[in-house]
């Protein structure tokens, strides 16, 4: 049969038909481990019985009503997430590249209010903010802005990892009003700063009276151990983004401020209509109290330790390895070429992988993974690596 989907993504041959935390069932219920999480989204694993109640409880009352009127589940959303971030407020949209549009819609208005008509945001080589015209403008990959030209102008490009760089920027633009970075590249290839970078980053914001914004779409909801990136660091951004595993798979995305940029955003500035509906902020309190009561967060700097460590050791004898990099349960794992063939190697021995910027093999697994399939995921990866690099 054709397909009447537009052709944007490149699917594998498989089909899923349901899940159970780490576990994917195909069509003839073979069962696949699951070390992606949908792209670091479904962190609690498939069907988790938590959200799922949460969803259907939600259902039978409202699913929406309008952000026209107080919506008491996002009231309590926006109060979980302002005390576990120490940020101020929230806007809630549906996805990652509408919360990154929020942010810079907010440092437009930042510069605006100081008289700055043409604001400009310091954005990173090889990072990844979203598809809309504003997000694949801050992207720093020119395969995601192929053939979409006018880009959306206000964006200076430095190298990531380079405070000099950010320094050299701000000093030779004096309409710089944001900085836009995250605090540990997902797509451009799981690459993790100096642990110090994001301290400087905020010094600096500090000195020149920059918007400190944080794309932690990837990082965010416990991946690297803590709940946000930057708790790592000490520090407080004044932007935060948020989406991927916010909602567990119903989609959510968040746009958190502080202080002056709290209140930037004011009635009929910005809007969405599904943004924080009732079911998609049920899920989302469902997908914190999990975390919280299963000590899930913690847990993740802990399985992120022991999937390295055993990967190190399986392929401490293969000099075809780069480097092996991981915070939490953000894995990294370059290979000295292209590599994008392991991820149908490694779907042939039902595990889910994946690879980006070519040459680095991207493991997201769910917080949930055992112990058990912590072992099956360096047993059969570490032999597929071996073999594919021989
Ligand atoms: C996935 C991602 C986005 C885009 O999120 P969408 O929900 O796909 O729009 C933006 N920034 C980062 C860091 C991401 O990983």
């Amino acid at each position: 049969m054709t397909s009447h989907i537009m052709p944007t993504y490149g699917r594998l041959p498989v089909t899923f038909e349901r899940g159970e935390g780490a576990w994917l069932f195909d069509e003839n219920s073979n069962r696949y481990l699951d070390a992606l999480s949908g792209i670091a989204v479904c962190s609690l694993g498939h069907a988790h019985p938590t959200v799922h109640k949460a969803i259907c409880e939600q259902s039978k009352k409202l699913l929406h009503t309008s952000n026209l009127y107080k919506i008491p589940a996002q009231e309590q959303l926006a109060d979980r997430l302002v005390n576990k971030s120490g940020m101020d407020n929230v806007f809630f949209c549906n996805s990652g590249a509408e919360a990154n549009e929020a942010a810079i819609k907010l440092a437009r208005k930042y510069g605006y209010e100081r008289g700055i008509e043409k604001p400009e945001i310091i954005v990173m080589e090889k990072s990844f903010h979203g598809r809309t015209l504003a997000t694949l403008s801050a992207t720093g990959n020119t395969k995601v802005q192929k053939g979409f030209a006018p880009l959306v102008e206000g964006f200076i490009r430095v190298p990531y990892n380079d405070i000099r760089a950010i320094e050299s920027a701000v000093k030779q633009n004096k309409n710089v009003v944001a900085v836009l970075v995250e605090p540990i590249q997902g797509e451009g290839g799981i690459n993790i700063p100096a642990p110090d970078y994001l301290n400087n980053l905020r010094d600096l914001c500090d000195e020149h009276d920059l918007l400190m914004m944080l794309d932690e779409i990837q990082t965010g909801v416990g991946r690297t151990g803590k709940f946000l990136a930057f708790q790592h660091n000490d520090i407080l951004p004044d932007v935060c983004t948020m989406a991927k595993a916010l909602g567990n798979g119903v989609p959510i995305g968040a746009c958190l401020a502080r202080g002056k940029a709290a209140e930037l955003l004011t009635a009929g500035a910005h809007g969405s209509t599904f943004g924080g509906n009732p079911l998609a902020c049920s899920a989302a309190l469902a997908v914190i109290a999990v975390l919280d009561e299963d000590n899930l967060i913690e847990q993740a700097e802990q399985k992120g330790n022991a999937i390295c460590s055993g990967f190190t050791e399986k392929l401490q004898k293969n000099t075809h390895i780069v480097d092996i990099r991981h915070k939490g349960l953000m894995i990294g794992i370059e290979l000295d070429k292209p590599c994008t063939d392991l991820v149908k190697l490694a779907l042939q021995h039902h595990l889910l992988i994946n690879v980006t910027n070519e040459t680095t093999i991207r493991l997201l697994p769910p917080l949930i993974i055992d112990k058990q399939q912590i072992n099956m995921l360096i047993d059969i990866l570490s032999t597929l690596i071996n073999e594919f690099t021989q």
